[in-house]
C-alpha cells in the first residue's frame, strides 16, 4: 500500500481541526486532514429541517468574552444573532409542578450563528482544498521514525487501510479520546498518557435535545424559552429558533446520566410530556425532532466520560506539554488549552497554536 507523504498532518476535523487546516491553506504548505466520522464537525452538528439549522452540539458563542470567535465569524461573512430571552421563565419542580417565573437575559449575553454552528465549518471549508480532507480515516496508530512520524488509518490487530508519513502532526481531538483509541510507538511517558486519560472531554456525556414548531406559541404566552426543571429528563430549556423567521424551537440538555438514557423512546416519549407540562399541548406535537446522545459516540466520548460532568474544568494541556517527539506531535483540541478550554473559543486558540 503506498505511503502519501505530507508536511502536517491533522487527526481530526472538528473545529480546531478544520481552522489549523484553514490556517496551513493560507500557507505553501501541503497538509492532511484525517476525519473518523464521515462527516466532519465533530462535536460541532446541526441537521436541517426547512433551511433552519438546529444545533445539537454548541450553540452558542459570546462575544464579550471570547474575541477570537467574533472575529473570525465576522471575517467569514456570517452573521449572529442574539439568543432569544425576552420574557417568563418556567420551573419545574421535583413533583413535575411548574410555575413561572421571571426570565433574565444570560450573562455575559449568549449568541447564536445563523445556519447554526455547522456554518462556520462550512465556511472555512471553502478556504480548503477538497482533496486534503479525508472522511471515514480513523486513525489507529502513529509511530516515530527519526524526524518524521508515521500514522496508520483503520482499526487496531487490523491491516490499516491507508498510511500516511509527516514532519509534523497536530492532534485536533479530546487527549482523553486520543491516549484511549490511538496506539503510539515507542510508547507514551506514563505521566503524560495518564494526564491525557484524566482530562474529562467537555459536554461529551451529555445529550441534547430539539423539538421544532410551525408557531413560537410560547413567546405567544409572553415566556422566553428559558425553563430550569428539578424532575428532568431535561434540565435547562432555551428557545432555539432563529430570530427572524420559522421554523420556531426549544431546546434542553438532558439531564440524566447516560448510564438511564438506553432506551431513546421512552426517553423521547418522556422529553415530549415534560415539555406538555412545562409550555402546554403543542410542545407535545413538534413538526420534527432531534435528539444527539454524545455519550454514545465512538469518537467523541469514551467509557471515563459516561459521567456527565456538571462543573467545567479548569483545562491546560497534558502534563503541561503542547507538543511531543521532539516537536512532531503537537496538542490542538479545546481540551489542551490554556484559556476558554472546552468551549469553541479554545478550539481556535489550540489550533493557532499548534499551526505555529
Ligand atoms: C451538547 C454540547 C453543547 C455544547 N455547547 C457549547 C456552546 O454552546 N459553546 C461552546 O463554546 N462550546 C460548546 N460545546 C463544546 C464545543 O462543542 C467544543 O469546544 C468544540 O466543538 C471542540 O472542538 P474540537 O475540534 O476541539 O473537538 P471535536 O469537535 O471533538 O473534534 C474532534 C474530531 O476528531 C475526530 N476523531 C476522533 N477520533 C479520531 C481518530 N482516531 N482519527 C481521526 N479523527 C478522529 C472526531 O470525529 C471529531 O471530528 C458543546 C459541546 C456539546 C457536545
Amino acid at each position: 500500500m503506498p505511503t502519501e507523504t505530507v508536511d502536517t498532518l491533522i487527526v481530526g476535523g472538528g473545529l480546531s481541526g478544520i481552522y489549523a487546516a484553514y490556517l496551513l491553506a493560507q500557507r505553501d504548505e501541503s497538509f492532511v486532514v484525517l476525519e473518523a466520522r464521515e462527516r466532519l464537525g465533530g462535536r460541532i452538528l446541526s441537521p436541517e429541517h426547512q433551511n433552519f439549522f438546529s444545533d445539537l452540539g454548541p450553540s452558542w458563542y459570546w462575544p464579550e468574552i471570547h474575541p477570537k470567535m467574533a472575529g473570525l465569524i465576522q471575517e467569514q461573512g456570517l452573521k449572529g444573532y442574539r439568543q432569544f430571552e425576552n420574557g417568563l421563565g418556567r420551573f419545574q419542580r421535583p413533583n413535575g409542578e411548574v410555575q413561572t417565573v421571571s426570565g433574565y437575559a444570560t450573562e455575559p449575553l449568549s449568541w447564536r450563528l445563523q445556519g447554526g454552528m455547522m456554518a462556520l465549518i462550512t465556511k472555512l471549508c471553502e478556504k480548503i482544498p477538497e482533496n486534503a480532507i479525508k472522511l471515514n480515516h480513523p486513525v489507529c496508530h502513529i509511530e516515530k521514525n527519526g524526524a518524521e512520524a508515521h500514522v496508520s488509518v483503520g482499526e487496531l490487530e487490523k491491516e490499516p487501510w491507508a498510511r500516511f508519513r509527516a514532519k509534523k502532526i497536530i492532534l485536533a481531538l479530546p487527549p482523553r479520546l486520543t491516549a484511549s483509541t490511538i496506539l503510539f510507538t515507542p510508547d507514551l511517558p506514563d505521566n503524560l498518557t495518564q494526564a491525557m486519560l484524566k482530562i474529562g472531554t467537555w459536554m461529551a456525556g451529555h445529550a441534547k435535545f430539539t423539538a421544532l414548531y410551525e408557531e413560537p406559541f410560547w413567546r405567544q404566552a409572553k415566556l422566553s424559552g428559558q425553563a430550569f426543571s428539578q424532575r428532568g429528563p431535561m434540565g435547562e430549556l432555551h428557545d432555539a429558533s432563529n430570530n427572524e423567521q420559522g421554523p420556531y424551537g426549544l431546546t434542553g440538555f438532558v439531564g440524566i446520566p447516560a448510564a438511564q438514557r438506553h432506551n431513546q423512546q421512552l426517553l423521547i416519549d418522556a422529553i415530549l410530556s415534560q415539555l406538555e407540562l412545562i409550555y402546554g399541548k403543542p410542545a407535545a406535537k413538534p413538526t420534527i425532532l432531534f435528539y444527539k446522545d454524545w455519550a454514545r459516540e465512538q469518537f467523541t466520548a469514551t467509557k471515563l466520560d459516561q459521567p456527565p460532568m456538571y462543573e467545567h474544568p479548569l483545562y491546560y494541556p497534558p502534563a503541561r506539554q503542547t507538543s511531543f517527539w521532539d516537536g512532531i506531535i503537537h496538542f490542538a483540541g479545546t481540551e489542551t488549552a490554556t484559556k476558554n478550554g472546552g468551549y469553541l473559543e479554545g478550539a481556535l486558540g489550540t489550533a493557532e497554536r499548534a499551526v505555529g
